[in-house]
């Protein structure tokens, strides 16, 4: 009878910590599969090089007066402030 709950208890134990490995396995699983995602939304926008500081940035938040193409407002301004100096 002794053996029995030795057996039992022995069975709890290893069950519990195969639960928990388990877990933590399904964890890790779940926090590195947003990154494959990431990528290919990365990829599908066209990148573009400001005129003004030559910085490389999506083509949806681009400013663009003319052929020029600016990465902000704010270099837009400086830009044309420049030419018209
Ligand atoms: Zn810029």
């Amino acid at each position: 009878m002794n053996y029995l709950i030795r057996v039992a208890i022995i069975s709890f134990v290893v069950f519990i910590v195969w639960s928990i490995v388990r877990r933590a396995a399904q964890q890790e699983a779940e926090e590195q599969r947003p990154v494959p995602k990431l990528t290919p939304e990365v990829k599908q926008s066209k990148m573009l090089r400001c005129d003004e500081c030559g910085v490389h940035f999506p083509q949806e938040e681009s400013v663009q007066v003319g052929k020029k193409i600016f990465c902000c407002e704010e270099h837009k301004k400086q830009a044309l402030q420049r030419l018209s100096d």
